[in-house]
């Protein structure tokens, strides 16, 4: 999607600090970090939200908490916790429309 600024992450067009990248996902810290660990996992096709990923293709989603887990073990917070969450829509705090997790921890997050 040429106006979207994940998917030019994707592509290089827009730099970023990737810490993963397979055929479908692709991964990279958050520039606003909100803890110690913040990263990003999104799928490398444009889908605007998670309600745009039709059912036959919501693999992906499993698929992306497959890096999530492996890349909590790397950052070092598999053990002691950490956060998974994705925002959906205007009330829903989601401001880039290319459906992303957020992987956060390394503090106490508030419950
Ligand atoms: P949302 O609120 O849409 O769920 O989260 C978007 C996230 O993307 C925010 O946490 C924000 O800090 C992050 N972000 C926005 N622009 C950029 C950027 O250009 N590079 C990186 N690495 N993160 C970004
Ligand atoms: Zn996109």
């Amino acid at each position: 999607m040429p106006d979207c600024l994940f998917c030019k992450i994707i592509n290089g067009e827009i730099p970023s600090d990737k810490v993963y990248e397979d055929e479908i996902i692709f991964a990279f810290k958050d520039i606003n970090p909100k803890a110690p660990v913040h990263l990003l996992i999104i799928p490398k096709k444009h889908y605007p939200t998670l309600n745009d990923i039709p059912d036959d293709e919501m693999g992906i989603i499993a698929e992306i908490h497959n890096v999530i887990k492996k890349l909590a073990h790397e950052f070092g917070v598999a053990e002691s916790g950490y956060r998974v969450l994705t925002n959906v829509n205007r009330e829903g705090g989601q401001v880039v429309f290319h459906v992303h997790y957020h992987l956060i921890g390394g503090r106490q997050l508030p419950t």
